[in-house]
């Protein structure tokens, strides 16, 4: 029998998304979750949970996740530092994979950025942007977020090396900041750039999304890799082999 996949958040962008590539990749889906409906009824009907909803509902789709002891894909972002670190310990009691972004070439995109990071070094200005369309609710991007974990960690920063925009007397550009600038507007579905600039070059890596099903194409194939994991939380590099 085929995988059935819950979906919550189902009547979102992502949850129509995910709903159609079940489809076309073959897979049943078990449940469609949305405001109001019973997750843990759709549970009994279904292998694995596939959640793209809302950030403040993670902690109840969790514990509703560790008490069916069900696998997770979650692909909600918005969550803050400390509320992640929190979810991680009740994520690890299943298997669990975890990715601001699925799409294959982001996935790629965090490879290159971490590679070009180590290269060019400190003398090497490290700016991120990224776009969205006008209905997303948090900023930056969940991506834009990892993109800038893994230049922190290149570079031995923390989260105070952070600069979300710039306005008045900044001052100078100190060679520890790193920028981060999120522009919304239209339909668009999610572009990311790392800038890397320096006195005489400038390096930058684009992604651009077209097509939400990229995403959803990318988590139903964890969520067909993570029924086979024992517990723990994998992300996305995990699925892909790039580790
Ligand atoms: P959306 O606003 O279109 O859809 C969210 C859906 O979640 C809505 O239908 C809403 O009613 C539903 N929801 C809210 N509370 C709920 C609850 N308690 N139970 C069940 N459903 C609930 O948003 P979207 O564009 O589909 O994005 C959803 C999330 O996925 C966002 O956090 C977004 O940033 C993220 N996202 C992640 C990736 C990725 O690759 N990781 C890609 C795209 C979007």
């Amino acid at each position: 029998m085929s995988l059935r996949v819950l979906i919550n958040g189902s009547k979102g962008r992502m949850g129509q998304a995910l709903a159609d590539a079940a489809e076309e990749m073959g897979l049943q889906l078990g449940a469609a979750v949305d405001v109001g409906d019973d997750l843990a009824a759709g549970l009994a009907k279904s292998d694995v949970i596939v959640d793209f909803s809302f950030h403040s509902v993670t902690p109840a789709v969790l514990e509703t996740a560790v008490a069916h002891r069900k696998p997770i894909v979650i692909g909600t972002t918005g969550h803050g530092a400390a509320e992640k670190a929190e979810l991680l310990v009740l994520a690890a009691k299943v298997p669990c994979v975890w990715a601001g972004n699925f799409s294959v070439g982001v996935n790629l995109l965090f490879a290159l950025t971490r590679r070009a990071a180590g290269v060019l070094g400190a003398d090497y200005d490290a700016e991120v942007v990224e776009m969205h369309h006008r209905f997303k609710k948090d900023a930056p991007s969940g991506t834009a977020a990892r993109l800038l974990e893994i230049i922190l960690e290149e570079r031995k920063l923390t989260a105070e090396a952070l600069r979300h925009g710039r306005k008045g007397i900044t001052g100078e550009r100190q060679p520890t900041e790193v920028g981060i600038h999120a522009l919304r507007g239209g339909d668009v579905v999610g572009d990311h750039t790392v800038m890397f600039a320096a006195l005489g070059e400038r390096i930058e890596l684009t992604h651009k999304a077209s097509d939400r099903g990229i995403f959803a194409r990318g988590a139903l194939r964890a969520a067909q890799w993570v029924v086979k994991q024992p517990p723990g939380v994998y992300d996305m590099q995990d699925v892909l082999g790039l580790k």
